[in-house]
This record gives C-alpha cells, structure tokens and sequence, in this order.
C-alpha cells in the first residue's frame, strides 16, 4: 500500500532505513569488515521477504519465508560473511540458498559463488529473484547440501545457513587448505562455529549461540 502511495519515495525510504540497520544492528554488535558493511548496503533484503513482510524487512530478525523456512537476521548474515574472510577472489559454496538473501551478499563479496538448496521450489524462486535483480556469477543447485557440490570444489569458503546435529564431513573435505567453513552446530542450543582447514586438519573455533532451521537430510517434493 505505501508502495503504491509513496511510488519512488518509498524505495528512498528503504534505502534510509537499510543504512540505518547497518549502523545500529551490524556496526554497533562489532561487524567491521567495509566489503561486508558495502555487501549489506547494496543488497535490498526487502526484494527477498514476501510481498507483506517489506515493512519488516530491516528489522533485527529471521523472517518467514516458505517451506516454514526463514531468512537469517541481517546481523547474522554480516557475521557469518565477516567470518569467511572474503577478499573479492574467491569460490565460494552456500548450503541452503532460502531466500537468496546470504547468496546475493555472497555475490558481492566472491568472484564465483554457488548454492545448494534442498527444496526445489525454494531454489526456483531464489534463482529467479537474483537473475531479475542483475546478481550474476551465482551458480545454483537443488539436492542435499551435505554432500556439498564437488564438481566445483575446493572452495576457499563454505557457509551452512541451517543447523547441523554433526558436521557433514562432505564440506571441509571439499575445501581448499587454508579454506574457512561456517556453521551453525547442533540442535535447539546451537553455536556458529569457524573451522579452518589446516594442512594438520580443522581448527575450530566457537562463535556465539545461534539459532537456525535445522539442515533436513530429505523433503517431499510438493506439498
Ligand atoms: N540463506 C538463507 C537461509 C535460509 S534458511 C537466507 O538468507 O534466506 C535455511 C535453508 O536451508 C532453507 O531454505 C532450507 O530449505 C535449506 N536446507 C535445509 N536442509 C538442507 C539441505 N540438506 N541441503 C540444502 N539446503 C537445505
């Protein structure tokens, strides 16, 4: 409805209110990365929430989106994408694409980016929200991410947006040495952990709690 009323002074308005969640949401909770505060700037997370969410689409939560999955929290996703330690060359492989939100930042921030998203529609629609908003380089796949996506591997960075009880062990496999993999462990009391692997093995490294929609080993096809 403001849409229609408020026409280009809405989008203005947005935009406003966008930058004003990066600064009191992501900068004040010690994200510093400037790619990943730029990343966060230029993506519209409003052009991946429901038509009736828009209004909501700043604040400083998950969000419903389909398939009683959610978009992350903006401050989770600056997080997660501070932790892998992107620099603009990189392969990087996203488990559960969702709503495309993390995998538009991930674009930004990555020379070739690719996502796997159990749920086909879920990947359909994703795929189409990101061609319409000019997010090129990103390559997507529909099955199950813990087997990750070894026809492109090694990746210098993995992110796992849904929780695992134990770690796929598909993922750090198809890392690069060096490579950093993010993730959110466990279930109902979760941590985001950052494993790096070393030429000895992983280093692990707890986070903070977190909580996410749990990874799903299989789903039905249409509901
Ligand atoms: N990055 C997303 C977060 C979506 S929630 C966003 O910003 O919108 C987590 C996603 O992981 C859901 O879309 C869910 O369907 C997907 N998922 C769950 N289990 C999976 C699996 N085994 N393989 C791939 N995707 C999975």
């Amino acid at each position: 409805m403001f849409k229609e009323i408020l026409g280009k002074k809405y989008d203005e308005y947005l935009g406003f209110i966008r930058r004003q969640m990066i600064k009191d949401q992501i900068v004040a909770r010690g994200v510093k990365d400037p790619l990943v505060l730029a990343a966060m700037e230029k993506v519209c997370r409003h052009c991946f929430v429901t038509e009736d969410m828009v209004s909501r689409a700043y604040e400083d939560y998950p969000l419903p989106i389909a398939r009683e999955q959610t978009i992350s929290q903006p401050y989770i996703v600056a997080l997660m994408s501070e932790l892998l330690a992107l620099k603009g060359g990189e392969r990087v492989l996203e488990i559960g694409t969702g709503s495309g939100y993390q995998t538009a930042v991930l674009a930004e921030l990555a020379a070739e980016t690719y996502t796997v998203e159990i749920f086909p529609d879920l990947a359909e629609l994703a795929r189409a929200r990101l061609e319409k908003l000019g997010c090129g380089k990103i390559k997507f796949k529909t099955g199950d991410g813990a087997e990750g996506w070894a026809e492109h591997a090694p990746y210098d960075a993995i992110i796992v947006t849904c929780a695992a009880k134990e770690l796929p062990l598909a993922l750090p496999a198809q890392l690069k040495i060096g490579g950093r993999l993010v993730i959110p462990a466990g279930e109902g009391a979760q941590e985001l952990k950052l494993l790096t692997k070393t030429a000895a093995g992983l280093e692990e490294k707890t986070i903070c709690a977190v909580r996410f929609v749990p990874l799903l080993k299989s789903v039905k096809s249409e509901q």
